[in-house]
């Protein structure tokens, strides 16, 4: 598909913008759930708008485990099985339509009590087992004492009984994002970053329009439509406000956090899951981008940040869980980078749920209101093609959309194979060789993947910003440049003019 891939350029978005059309649906939030609905709408045919507040998965999603997976912390309750069943066969659809951005990795569950072999490998058996239909990607196995730590090399071997081996899927999150909106813009789509929506109009029970503001030049735009999905994570809740000042609140969010350590602490390619931390969670330590990354926290946040921080007693508690498992000893100066994620979670008021959000459901809601806004939120990202699926299959009930087949179940997602990030960011990482490359690359970004900054390319169409902070320091202003009005300077002005030639606002 490659040959395919044409420049984006922003000032002749805009003007299509511009020309005031009405449009079949527009998705507010370009994170997984909106780029997905943005994707099964617009491969349906139908006249779609994307608009995002910041960068492409700015939000939560960049800053996920990087895991297509079933999620093995739901087995415990047989309640979550179908869903979980369910992701698995997502997970199976994704390896196929983005094999160059998803692929299945091993796991291994190492063993320290004597009952934790046989009783994990019923537990992942069945887990393996739900994929039944062809959806599997890799049996579960029960391994000896010298078998796991062959295949876990650096796992604490004082007291090891064995391990057992399970498969799932990893994957480059911020990287599918943007791949995602790409595959959107190739069926027709409008997708604008650093557009946020400012207001929305609601006559006689029924949404008109909506307001939106371009971040570059604060021009607003009004923008008619059929209908609108609120696609906006753990900002639902403000969106739903612009048109009813007294809307519940529907999400509370809690932040889950990620270290990065070097390779060394887990030389190999098999990834390690703890079954249970201090707090009663399940914690990865996974080898990705030629690091160890390690994760994730769950920790209760009241304000949704749009950049949550790590806090200091994350990293001590992910570093001494970590430490238990393995055999070299990590200081708090070989984190080499942080990052958190806020999980969108379902008011427990809404949901019935209690107690700690650890607790409560990951499973997503479609929920259509205020006449024609369809909000969705929830879930997780193995699931985002489902969770599209669902909220056209809503929006067609209610007339809001033309009943048209879904096809994405198939639909290959774009693949750009005319530069290789995930080599580039791992020979940035180690040193400033490649320094140069990254800039060609970020010009590359700026043209062709809707990059806007220095952030946008260092953070999310490479990962350098969540691997190594030091690295990503130097490179910053170099990066940058590329960005800066000289050299930007012919897209730039054409966008000035086609603004300033914008009948709306
Ligand atoms: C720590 C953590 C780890 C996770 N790990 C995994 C994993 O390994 N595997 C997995 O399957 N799932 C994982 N998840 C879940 C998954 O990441 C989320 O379910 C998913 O990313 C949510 O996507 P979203 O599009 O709904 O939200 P977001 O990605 O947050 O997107 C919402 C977007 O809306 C935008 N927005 C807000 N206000 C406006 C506005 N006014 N106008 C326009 N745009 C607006 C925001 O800028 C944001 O980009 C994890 C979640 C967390 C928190």
């Amino acid at each position: 598909m490659s040959e395919e891939v044409k420049p984006i350029i922003r000032a002749e978005q805009i003007a299509q913008l511009a020309q005031d059309e009405l449009w079949d649906v527009v998705v507010i939030g370009g994170g997984a759930t909106g780029a997905g609905i943005a994707v099964d709408a617009a491969s349906r045919g139908l006249k779609t708008l994307l608009l995002e507040a910041q960068d492409f998965s700015a939000g939560t999603s960049s800053r996920s485990t990087k895991l297509i997976h079933g999620g093995v912390r739901y087995m415990k309750n047989p309640r979550d099985w179908g869903l979980v069943r369910e992701a698995l066969k997502e997970r199976r659809i994704l390896i196929q339509n983005a094999p160059h951005l998803v692929h299945s990795k091993p796991f291994i569950l190492p063993c320290y009590k004597k009952w934790e072999r046989e009783y994990y490998t019923v537990g992942l058996g069945i887990y393996s087992a739900m994929t039944f239909g062809g959806y599997g990607i890799g049996r579960t196995s029960s391994l000896s004492r010298e078998e796991t730590i062959s295949r876990l090399p650096g796992v604490k071997t004082e007291g090891l009984m064995g391990g057992v081996q399970f498969y799932d899927g990893q994957f480059d999150d911020a990287r599918l994002n943007v791949a995602l909106v790409r595959t959107a813009v190739q069926h027709g789509a409008l997708a604008l970053n650093y557009f946020p929506v400012t207001g929305i109009e609601r006559r006689g029970g029924w949404i008109q329009s909506l307001t939106a503001c371009d971040k570059e030049t604060g021009r607003e735009y009004r923008i008619r439509t059929k209908m609108i999905f609120n696609a906006a994570g753990a900002w639902v809740d403000p969106i739903r406000r612009m048109v009813d000042p007294d809307a519940s609140t529907l999400v509370r969010v809690s932040r889950g956090s990620h270290i990065l350590l070097d390779k060394s602490f887990m030389p190999g390619e098999t990834g390690m899951l703890i079954p249970k931390t201090r707090d009663g969670r399940v914690l990865f330590a996974i080898p990705w981008h030629d690091m160890l990354l390690v994760g994730t926290t769950d920790v209760e946040q009241r304000e949704a940040d749009f950049d949550p921080k790590v806090s200091e007693e994350e990293i001590a508690f992910m570093i001494e869980t970590a430490q238990g498992y393995l055999a070299k000893p990590i200081q708090r100066s070989d984190v080499k980078a942080a990052f958190a994620g806020l999980r969108p979670l379902f008011n427990p008021q809404a949901t019935g749920s209690a107690g700690s959000t650890a607790k409560v459901s990951r499973e997503h809601a479609v929920i259509p209101e205020y006449g024609n806004m369809i909000t969705v939120t929830g879930g997780k990202w193995t699931a985002y093609r489902k969770m599209a699926e669902h909220a056209m299959l809503v929006a067609t009930l209610r007339h809001l959309i033309a009943p048209r087949l879904c096809v994405t179940k198939t639909l290959p997602i774009l693949n750009d194979t005319r530069w290789d990030p995930a080599a580039l960011e791992v020979e940035a990482e180690k040193s400033d060789a490649a320094d140069e490359r990254v800039v060609e690359y970020a010009r590359y970004c700026r043209d062709y993947e809707m990059a806007r900054s220095a952030e946008d390319v260092l953070f999310r169409r490479l990962r350098l910003g969540e691997m190594n902070e030091a690295r990503t320091a130097a490179l910053m202003p170099k990066v940058a440049a590329v960005f800066a009005s000289e050299e930007a300077a012919p897209e730039a002005a054409s966008d000035e003019a086609q603004v300033d030639e914008a009948p709306a606002s």
